[in-house]
């Protein structure tokens, strides 16, 4: 039995399985999702309900948040019902959101001053990962209390790596999502090419999927572009949002300018649908 109360919020594509897997590793979790449909399959396992991220505040030591962007962190730490308006001292918040360095140092710093700590530790890996908790895990922010949480991560990543102060989490985890955006795009496009020059795209992913440039993320789009099937593990809208970060932190590559342009032109029809659908805009 694991003693660590820890405080849930955001029950998203990533969030649910994240949180499911610290409720098997014996801990008792208290979450809280906005639309408060998505916490019924948690409470079957035996999680407990907050009404607000103020009231999940009082039941627990640890909380975690894996919501979509910046906007969502505001309103959970600042919003009318929001962390910062219950007492939080003592607290750990680890936002595993991939959100901006900006938003993370400010949180940390308003965190430091109620004399609680925050964590950014965002992740790669997708839902599969989450599911598996083989997470890649990125934290920026204090050492004392990345060793604290540290436990808490190892159950729901196979690695947690700390970078430097608030804001080296998300920094690193835009430049892995940069190369995300281009590989995806790449994979898209080669796709294409080949079929508009006869070869079936089962064909062409059973060479990629054996040959010198083989991977697991290949493999598992490759197989989403032959069902048919862009049902969201990682919704394209996130990319742009990320893509859109990276810029603003100055990433300015010909390949990134490149990327964010066709993502952008995707997300109109395509930004609830998985990354992989950009192969639809590709086409054209
Ligand atoms: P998702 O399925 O779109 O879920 C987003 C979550 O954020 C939901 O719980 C949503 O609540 C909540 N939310 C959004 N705006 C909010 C607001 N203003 N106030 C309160 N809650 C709000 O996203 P996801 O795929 O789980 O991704 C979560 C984060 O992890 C994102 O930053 C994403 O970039 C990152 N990430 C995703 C993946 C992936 O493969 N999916 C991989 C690595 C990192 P509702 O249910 O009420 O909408």
């Amino acid at each position: 039995m694991n003693t660590t109360k820890i405080g849930w919020i955001g029950l998203g594509n990533m969030g649910t399985p994240m949180a499911e897997q610290l409720i098997k590793a014996g801990y008792t979790v208290t979450v809280y999702n906005r639309s408060k449909e998505k916490e019924a399959a948690l409470k079957e396992m035996g999680a407990l309900i907050a009404e607000t991220p103020q009231n999940l505040i009082s039941q627990t030591e640890v909380i975690v948040l894996m919501v979509s962007d910046d906007a969502a962190i505001e309103q959970i730490f600042k919003g009318p019902e929001g962390l910062f308006g219950a007492e939080i001292s003592g607290k750990v918040m680890i936002n595993m959101s991939t959100v901006s360095p900006d938003i993370s140092k400010e949180m940390a710093s308003l965190c430091k001053e109620k004399g609680a700590e925050y964590l950014d530790a965002p992740v790669s890996g997708s839902v599969k990962q989450a599911e598996t908790g083989q997470l890649v895990i990125m934290v920026g922010g204090d050492e004392t209390a990345f060793e604290k949480v540290k436990p808490i991560l190892e159950k729901l990543g196979k690695m947690a790596v700390r970078l430097g102060d608030a804001g080296t989490g998300n920094v690193a985890k835009l430049a892995v999502n940069s190369l995300l955006a281009l590989y995806t795009q790449g994979l898209a496009e080669t796709v294409v090419f080949a079929n508009q020059q006869g070869i079936k795209t089962e064909s062409l992913l059973n060479l990629l999927n054996n040959g010198a440039i083989a991977n697991i993320f290949t493999k598992i789009k490759g197989d989403a572009i032959i069902a048919d099937n862009y049902k969201p593990a990682f919704a394209l809208k996130h990319i742009v949002k990320d893509l859109r970060l990276a810029k603003a932190i100055g990433l300015d590559s010909p390949l990134a300018k490149t990327a964010l342009q066709t993502f952008e032109a995707a997300t109109g029809k395509y930004g609830e649908e998985d990354l992989i659908a950009v192969i639809k805009q590709v086409k054209g």
